[in-house]
C-alpha cells in the first residue's frame, strides 16, 4: 500500500482519543520518542505529537499496525508481535526494527509496553519507538571494518604483531635501561598465523605471550637499542635467521613504538620474509660480479677486491697483481671454432684455482684471453715470479676438447705493490707493460720495469725527444765489421744506431730502441736507419768497397707493409742492389706472429735481401721452426759466445749450433767475439763469421774507409753481391 493510498483511507476513520488517557496526552508529547498506543484489538487509539508529525498526513487512529506503517520490514509479523505482547501482558524492549523509507532504510528502537486497567487486565499495548538508524549503520560499518581489518591481518602477507609493555616504561630513564626493561616486559599479544610461520610454527596462539627476545623476534639487543634511539621505530630493519635446514631467511621489520604521557605502551609492527628478494637481488650481484663464461670474477670484482686488499694492507706487507694473456688464443678460436675456445677458457678457471690453492687471493677473467690474479700476500718478489711460473705451467698443460688435445702459453706480466705503485690502476697498467714485454720477449712471465714502459715519465720525455732527434739529426749510424773466418776477410758491417742528445748526452740504443718499438716511432726511425745504411752503402760501392750491411728490424717493423715498398723505392733510387743488404730479427720478433712474418719474409727476400735470426739462444723457438722460414742467416747471441771460452756449456751450445745451422743449410754468424781465443775456437768449430770488440768496436760511417785501408782488410763479397755489383766491385 502507497503512503496516498493509506492517506486517503484513514481520513475516513474518525479520531478517538480515550477521554481517560486525555491527561497522558500532554506527557506523551513532550517524550522525544515515538509513541503509538494500540488497544487490546490492535488498532490505534493514541499517538503523540512526535508520531504525528512523523505520519502528518495520517489520522493514526483505528489503524492497524499494518495499514499504518506498511514501509515496516513484515508489517503483519510486528502486528502478530503487537498482539502476541497484548495477550501475554510481557514487554519486549528494545527490539530492532526496520523500516524502508524515502528509498532507504531507517532502523527503531521499539518498546513494546502492555498497559492495564485496574483489574490488571492488559488493555492495550504502547509502541514506543526511537530512531537508531545512525548508530545501527555506524555499528554495522565498524563491524565490517572490524571484520575487514581481521581478514587483512589473517590474510597479510607480513606477519602482524603487537607488543604490550607491561607496565609501560618511563621514556626518560637512560637507553640502557629502557632496553632491559623491554626485555623483561613487552610480551607478544597479539599477531597473525604469518609471524607464527615465520617461526617454523602454525598458529598465532603458538607464540601469544612470548617475551620479545626469546622468540627472536627483535633478536638482538643492539636491535632493541636502536629501536629506542631512533625515536621508537624501525624502517626496513633487515636481520636474518638460520633455519634449521641451516638456509637463511632475510627478514624486514617495521615498527612504531607507541609512547602516552611519557612512556612506551606497545609496539606495533610487521615482519616481512625477504628472502627470495634477498636472493634475487644476490643474484642480480653476483651476475654483476661475474663473467658468465668462466664463473670466475670480472673485472668490476676484481677492482674492488685489490683496493680492500689494498685498504688493509700492513705497511710491509708486499701484494702481486698478474696479469695473464693467452699467446695465440685466436688461433684455437680460428682452427677449432669459438665453442673449443670457449671451453678451452672454461678449463682455465679451475686450473688456475687449484694453483692457488688456500693462498689467499682472487682470479678473475678480464674479458677475451685475459685472466688476472691478485695475491694480497706474497714474500718476495722471487716468490711472485715462482707463483706466476706455477700458474704458467698449468696454462702450458695439454687441453682435451672433445677428443682433440691442444696446447696454449701465455704472458704473464706482475706488478707489485708497494714496490712498484699503489693504486689499482697503475698496479693493472704496470702489469700490462710487463705482460706486453713478456709477450714480445716470449719470456712467459715478466715483472715489470719501467725500463719497459712507454708510459714512465723518463721514456715519455725520451719519446718526445725522439721524434725531434729523428728530424733534427741528433741520431748517427755505427757500423761493425763481420769478417769472414774461412778466408779472414771483410764481410761487411752490422748498422747500429747511435742517439747523441743535445742535453743527455749519449744515449745506448737499448734505452731508446725498445720506447721507439712501443709507440709508431719506431717507423720513421728504421726508415731513417734503412736510407742511412743504403746511402752508405751506395757510397762504398761507389769507392769499390763491395760489403754487405746489416740492419735491425723490430718486430712492428715486419707487420708494417709500407715498410717493404720504402725498402725497394730507396734501393731503386740509390742503385743498390738488394743483395747488398741482410735485415736482422729475432726470434721472438717472428714468433710473435709467425703467419705474417712469414709473408713479409718471403716480400723481402724477393728484393734479393737476405735474412738474419739475431739473439739467437735467448728465445724459446727450435732452430727446425725457423729454418721453415725464408732465413739465411743464424746470430748466437753474445751472452754464450763471449763466455764460451770459460763455460763449457755456451761452449757446447755454440758448437752444436753451428752443427746444426750448417745442416739446416744457414750460415753462422758469432757475436760478442772479444778476444782472440774466441776467435780462435770459433774458427776451429767452423763458425763462418764473427763479429766483435775483438774484430772492432762499432765506428762512424765516415772512419769505415780509413779503417779498411789501414787494417789491410781482404774484401770477401758473396757471389750474387759481386755480379750486382759489376765493375764497382774491388777483388
Ligand atoms: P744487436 O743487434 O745484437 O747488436 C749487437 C750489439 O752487441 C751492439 O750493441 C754491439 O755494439 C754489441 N757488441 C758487438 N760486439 C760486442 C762485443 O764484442 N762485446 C760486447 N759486449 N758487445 C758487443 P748496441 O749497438 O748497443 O746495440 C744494442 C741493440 O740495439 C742491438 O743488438 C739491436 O738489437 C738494437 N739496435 C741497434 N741499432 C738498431 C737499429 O737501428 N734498429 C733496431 N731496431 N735495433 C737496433
Ligand atoms: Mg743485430
Ligand atoms: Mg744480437
Amino acid at each position: 500500500m502507497t503512503a496516498q493510498t493509506t492517506k486517503n483511507y484513514i481520513q475516513h476513520v474518525p479520531t478517538y482519543i480515550d477521554e481517560k488517557n486525555r491527561d497522558h496526552q500532554a506527557l506523551l508529547d513532550v517524550m522525544r520518542e515515538t509513541v503509538l498506543y494500540f488497544d487490546r484489538w490492535g488498532l490505534v487509539r493514541q499517538a503523540n505529537l512526535r508520531a504525528k508529525n512523523w505520519l502528518p498526513d495520517i489520522q493514526v487512529a483505528g489503524l492497524t499496525f499494518i495499514e499504518l506503517l506498511p514501509q515496516w520490514d513484515d508489517p503483519a509479523e510486528r502486528q502478530r508481535e503487537l498482539m502476541q505482547v497484548i495477550r501475554s501482558g510481557l514487554p519486549v524492549w528494545g527490539s530492532k526494527e526496520r523500516a524502508f523509507e524515502d528509498g532507504g532504510e531507517r532502523w527503531y528502537s521499539v518498546d513494546k509496553i502492555p498497559t492495564t486497567n485496574e483489574a490488571s487486565d492488559v488493555v492495550g499495548v504502547m509502541l514506543v519507538m526511537s530512531d537508531v538508524t545512525e548508530s545501527v549503520l555506524r555499528e554495522r560499518a565498524l563491524r565490517e571494518s572490524e571484520s575487514r581489518y581481521k581478514a587483512y591481518i589473517a590474510n597479510s602477507a607480513e606477519a602482524i604483531w603487537r607488543y604490550d609493555l607491561c607496565p609501560p616504561i618511563d621514556i626518560n630513564i637512560p637507553v640502557d635501561d629502557q632496553v632491559n626493561q623491554i626485555i623483561e616486559r613487552a610480551v607478544l599479544s597479539e599477531c597473525n598465523d604469518r609471524l607464527a610461520w615465520l617461526y617454523g610454527l602454525k598458529f598465532a596462539h603458538e607464540l601469544l605471550g612470548q617475551s620479545v627476545l626469546r622468540k627472536g623476534s627483535v633478536k638482538h639487543q643492539q636491535d632493541l637499542d636502536f629501536f629506542v634511539r631512533n625515536g621508537y621505530k624501525f624502517e626496513n630493519r633487515e636481520s636474518h635467521r638460520t633455519l634449521g635446514t641451516g638456509k637463511r631467511m632475510y627478514l624486514q621489520t617495521n615498527a612504531i613504538g607507541i609512547v602516552e604521557n611519557g612512556y612506551l605502551i606497545r609496539a606495533w609492527g610487521t615482519t616481512r620474509d625477504v628472502t627470495e628478494n634477498k636472493r634475487y637481488l644476490e643474484r642480480l650481484e653476483y651476475l654483476a660480479n661475474h663473467d658468465p663464461l668462466t664463473a670466475l670474477p670480472n673485472r668490476a670484482l676484481l677492482y674492488r677486491r685489490i683496493d680492500e686488499y689494498l685498504e688493509k694492507r700492513s705497511p710491509d706487507q708486499l701484494m702481486a697483481l698478474m696479469l695473464i694473456d693467452l699467446d695465440r688464443f685466436k688461433e684455437i678460436n680460428d682452427t677449432l671454432g669459438h665453442l673449443a675456445g670457449d671451453k678451452v677458457l672454461k678449463q682455465l678457471g679451475p686450473r688456475l684455482e687449484a694453483e692457488l690453492g688456500i693462498t689467499p687471493g682472487i682470479i678473475a677473467r678480464l674479458g677475451g684471453d685475459e685472466f688476472a690474479i691478485c695475491l694480497p700476500q706474497v714474500e718476495s718478489r722471487e716468490h711472485a715470479v715462482a707463483l706466476a711460473q706455477r700458474f704458467f705451467k698449468s696454462i702450458c698443460q695439454v687441453f682435451t676438447i672433445e677428443g682433440f688435445q691442444t696446447e696454449i702459453s701465455a704472458s704473464i706480466g706482475i706488478s707489485l705493490c708497494p714496490d712498484q705503485a699503489s693504486d689499482v690502476s697503475t698496479l693493472m697498467r704496470f702489469a700490462d707493460v710487463a705482460m706486453y714485454h713478456a709477450k714480445t720477449r716470449l719470456q712467459g712471465v715478466a715483472v715489470y720495469n719501467s725500463e719497459h714502459d712507454p708510459n714512465s715519465p723518463k721514456r715519455l720525455s725520451l719519446m718526445g725527444a725522439l721524434g725531434r732527434a729523428i728530424r733534427e739529426g741528433e741520431l748517427t749510424l755505427f757500423f761493425q765489421p763481420k769478417v769472414d773466418l774461412n778466408e779472414h776477410a771483410l764481410y761487411g758491417f752490422e748498422a747500429l744506431i747511435r742517439w747523441n742528445h743535445p742535453e743527455l748526452g749519449f744515449i745506448p740504443p737499448s734505452e731508446f730502441v725498445p720506447i721507439a718499438e712501443m709507440s709508431n716511432m719506431i717507423a720513421p726511425l728504421t726508415r731513417w736507419v734503412l736510407e742511412e745504411s743504403i746511402r752508405y752503402c751506395k757510397q762504398w760501392l761507389e769507392q769499390g768497397v763491395c760489403v754487405n750491411v746489416a740492419i735491425n728490424l723490430s718486430a712492428r717493423n715486419l707487420m708494417d707493409e709500407n715498410i717493404i715498398d720504402d725498402l725497394k723505392t730507396m734501393l731503386d733510387y740509390y742503385n743498390v742492389p738488394g743483395e747488398a743488404l741482410e735485415l736482422e730479427i729475432t726470434e721472438s720478433a717472428i714468433m710473435s706472429d709467425p703467419a705474417r712474418a712469414q709473408i713479409a719474409i718471403e716480400r723481402i727476400n724477393a728484393l734479393g735481401v737476405r735474412f738474419a735470426i739475431d739473439d739467437y739462444g735467448t728465445g724459446y723457438s727450435s732452430l727446425a721452426y725457423l729454418k721453415r722460414l725464408p732465413v739465411q742467416t743464424l746470430k748466437i747471441d753474445l751472452s754464450f759466445v763471449r763466455t764460451m771460452m770459460d763455460n763449457e756449456q755456451d761452449r757446447i751450445i755454440v758448437n752444436s749450433t753451428i752443427n746444426l745451422a750448417h745442416n739446416l743449410g744457414l750460415q753462422v754468424v758469432a757475436e760478442g767475439v772479444e778476444t782472440q781465443a774466441i776467435y780462435n775456437e770459433l774458427t776451429a768449430l767452423g763458425c763462418d763469421l764473427v763479429q766483435g770488440y775483438h774484430v772492432a768496436k762499432p765506428m762512424p760511417g765516415s772512419e769505415i774507409e780509413s779503417w779498411i785501408r789501414e787494417d789491410h782488410w781482404e774484401l770477401r763479397c758473396q757471389a750474387e753481391l759481386r755480379q750486382n755489383c759489376g765493375s764497382r766491385v774491388t777483388d
